[in-house]
């Protein structure tokens, strides 16, 4: 950054950050000292940043639709760790809490985004035909495959902090542009206030949709507020391009099915994906995106492309090696249990995903998981015969 884009970051982000108007009354009768946070037990990225000093210089601003400090790190505050991912601990409230909150949220992306750079320019890739292989991964191990990320419509604030009327806003405008789609997406929009607990159960059994706000991440952020108030699932016919609506983002586009096609899955994903973009912008309407962070999305795990593209994967032995946690480290991915991010994995089945989201194109990412699992594969499959995979563990680099 030069000294002029310098002056000007500074000269907005005191424009946007003026004394609170929305908090406790209260709180500026105490210093800030006395309303810091207890983080002694805390084990996620927030935690870690978030000083005294840090919490009093930031603690009585605000942006420009209401949004604060204690607003953002309340998940973190409520949650000090969770049970298989690094948490972040903070969330975003609209497009500008990036901006006036940035000596929290620089830190803190720079952590969760291996050294991610607050100069560094972030690159986007949804040319389906660059990725390399994934036409068939060995369905013996791999049970489905499926590709997700996230978009905000800008001008709206984020489920953590907007309103009924905006999330009501976010769902009319996105179903006007899901309910264009034709072809094989042309689909319908299903409210979660007009299903019935049977189909909503069943759609969540089927891993279509999203859980029930029973996460206390969700809850604590503020997300599941009036909860099922706008909030719901389109999908095509085949059910294998779904978007959720005002779940964790505005807006979860996802593309999946039974199997190992991941570039199938991949390109019907790129494909959808920009035709929602278009309808959206026929519209007038924009989604939230800079050249630094990408897509701007709710929670800063999921900035740059909000991609998680992962399989439902079968590897029993490789499950139980002491090496497993190595592997997945060194191939940049991460693993869930399969009924999603808040459960445990049953009899050997991991949901494997890239753990990146920001510095990494699209196409890069997904690269990431078709390697990784086919590594992955072969592993198990030399663990079935019951040869030692020590070397190929220690041969491999780390990606
Ligand atoms: P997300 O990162 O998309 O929010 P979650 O971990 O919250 O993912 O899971 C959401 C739902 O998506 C869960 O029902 C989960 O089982 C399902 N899911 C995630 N990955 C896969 C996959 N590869 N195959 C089938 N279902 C999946
Ligand atoms: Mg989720």
């Amino acid at each position: 950054m030069n000294f002029l884009q310098f002056l000007i970051r500074i000269s907005r982000c005191q424009r946007l950050s003026v004394i609170n108007a929305n908090m406790n009354k209260n709180m500026q009768k105490y210093p800030a000292k006395e309303d810091y946070p207890d983080l002694s037990k805390h084990n996620n990225h927030m935690a870690h940043v978030l000083t005294k000093d840090l919490y009093e210089k930031l603690r009585l601003k605000e942006t420009p639709s209401g949004f604060t400090l204690d607003r953002a790190i309340q998940t973190g505050v409520d949650n000090p760790g969770h049970p298989f991912i690094m948490t972040v601990g903070c969330v975003a409230g609209d497009e500008e809490s990036y901006e006036v909150f940035a000596d929290l949220f620089d830190p803190v992306i720079k952590a969760r985004h291996n050294g991610y750079e607050k100069t560094a320019k972030h690159c986007t890739n949804l040319k389906a035909s660059d990725l390399k292989g994934g036409d068939q991964l060995d369905e013996k191990y791999v049970l489905s495959s499926r590709v997700r990320t996230g978009r905000s419509i800008r001008g709206l604030s984020l489920p953590p902090h907007c309103s009924r009327a905006e999330r009501r806003k976010v769902e009319e405008l996105s179903v006007k542009a899901l309910d264009k789609l034709d072809g094989e997406l042309k689909g319908k929009y299903y409210p979660l206030g007009k299903m019935t607990d049977k189909e909503q159960d069943q759609l969540i059994e089927d891993h279509f949709l999203f859980d029930k706000p029973v996460s206390p991440l969700l809850t604590a952020s503020g997300m599941a507020r009036d909860w099922p108030d706008a909030r719901g699932i389109w999908h095509n016919d085949k059910k294998n391009f779904l978007v959720w609506v005002n779940e964790e983002d505005h807006l979860r586009v996802i593309s999946m099915q039974k199997g190992g096609k991941m570039k199938e899955v991949f390109t019907r994903w790129c494909n959808g994906l920009t035709k929602v973009e278009e309808l959206m912008k026929k519209d007038g309407n924009q989604y939230m995106w800079n050249e630094h962070l990408g897509y701007i999305l709710t929670c800063p795990s999921n900035l740059g492309t909000g991609v998680r593209a992962g399989v439902h994967l079968k590897v029993p032995k490789l499950a139980t090696h002491p090496k497993f946690d190595e592997v997945l480290g060194k191939l940049r991915l991460q693993k869930r249990g399969t009924g999603g991010v808040d459960t445990k994995a049953e009899g050997g089945t991991f949901d494997i995903s890239n753990s990146d989201r920001l510095g990494f194109s699209e196409v890069q990412l997904v690269q990431m998981v078709v390697d990784g699992v086919e590594f992955m594969i072969n592993l198990e499959k030399k663990l079935e015969k019951g040869q030692s995979i020590d070397a190929d563990v220690s041969g491999l680099k780390q990606k």
